[in-house]
């Protein structure tokens, strides 16, 4: 019974799929078929929203053309310049209506047949559903830098998911509602949601080789969306340099004391005359200037919290209904409520 409840409840989630496009004009026409097929096959209100992220290759136009094709399926959103992959999908999820969203990307590396797994999962009750890509098709330096980065991501957030590369994701609308509400410029997706997430889980996908076009990632973006992953999801690098400073200086008192105890011992001649004392002081005032550096750090990365103005948090349901907000009291609607006590006071 209960199955069948959460069953009636789950045909009437829409879906609402975001694809960042970027000069990919060569995928658009197969993509657009295989996500209506994919989406027709599922059986539930959807939209695809296609982002265009300041294309200059024709993307803007095809996006147009499907749109006015398709005007109650396929929404195109154009943006004026190019912003980069995530500001696109952000700009998609403010389009969005539907119960689950699903993100993926245009040139066909993530099959849009995969959705449907996606969206069964996003179903059961996960608030964001990742996927790994098995097997990887990219290249060997990409692979590896990604499983460092993962690695890392794993370690600072405490959540085990594999492949926070991947962008075939869904996600339930309560989540993209709270990531709508961070004002930061700079984002990562897959971290930000996962921020406000409770439930995750993780699908494996197919992953194919870039259908056509090249990659739209230099290494110089690859560097930057790195430091974004890393300064969307922690401040900590700026307490490392407490940690540094606090280290310096006490190696610095520590082998100033044992200069001093040496020469007690062994005479004024004992380490060059003094010159390693020089050393013990430098190491102190280095060490005090990291901490300072680091007590900077300290003010910048809570100014950095407030810029960003994330939700403090974020409220999922609400259940029972307070008797202020109808205006009346428990006796004034006798019969109504269980509880017909006077409120205490
Ligand atoms: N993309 C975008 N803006 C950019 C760079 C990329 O919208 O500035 C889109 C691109 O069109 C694709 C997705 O983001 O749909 C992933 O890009 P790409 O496939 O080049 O990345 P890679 O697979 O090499 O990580
Ligand atoms: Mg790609």
């Amino acid at each position: 019974m209960k199955n069948q409840q959460s069953t009636i409840n789950n045909q009437q989630l829409t879906i609402s799929i975001v694809i960042p496009v970027f000069n990919e004009a060569a995928n658009l026409s197969e993509l657009l078929v295989r996500c209506l097929k994919t989406c027709n096959r599922m059986d539930r209100l959807f939209e695809i929203i296609l982002v265009d992220d300041g294309s200059t290759d024709g993307s803007r136009d095809m996006i147009q053309a499907a749109s006015n094709q398709y005007p109650d399926v396929i929404i195109g959103i154009l943006l004026n310049r190019n912003y980069g992959q995530h500001s696109a999908i952000m700009a998609g999820f403010a389009q969005t209506k539907g119960d689950i969203i699903v993100t993926l990307d245009a040139d066909l590396q993530n099959p849009p047949e995969e959705i449907i797994k996606l969206v069964q999962k996003a179903e059961e009750g996960f608030d964001v559903v990742g996927s790994v890509r098995v097997p990887r098709r990219d290249t060997l330096f990409r692979r590896m830098a990604s499983q460092m980065v993962n690695k890392v991501v794993q370690m600072s957030t405490g959540i085990t998911m594999h492949d926070y590369g991947c962008m075939l994701r869904a996600y339930r609308r309560h989540i993209v509602s709270a990531m709508m509400q961070c004002s930061e410029r700079s984002t990562f997706i897959p971290v930000l949601a996962n921020s406000f997430a409770r439930h995750t889980a993780e699908v494996e996908v197919q992953h194919a080789e870039r259908s056509a076009g090249d990659s739209k990632y230099s290494l110089w973006k690859l560097i930057n969306l790195q430091f974004d992953l890393l300064t969307s999801m922690t401040t900590f690098p700026l307490r490392l340099l407490n940690v540094l400073g606090g280290i310096i200086s006490a190696f610095g008192v520590g082998f100033g004391l044992f200069l001093l105890i040496m020469r007690l011992i062994y005479g004024a001649a004992w380490a060059a005359s003094g010159v390693f004392t020089l050393f013990a002081i430098l190491f102190i005032f280095i060490g005090a200037q990291f901490l300072a550096m680091g007590l900077l750090g300290e003010y910048i990365g809570r100014i950095y919290s407030d810029v960003r103005a994330r939700p403090r948090f974020f409220v999922e349901r609400i259940v029972g209904e307070s008797q202020l907000d109808a205006g009346v009291g428990p006796r004034a609607e006798s019969g109504a409520c269980a509880n017909t006590d006077p409120p205490k006071t």
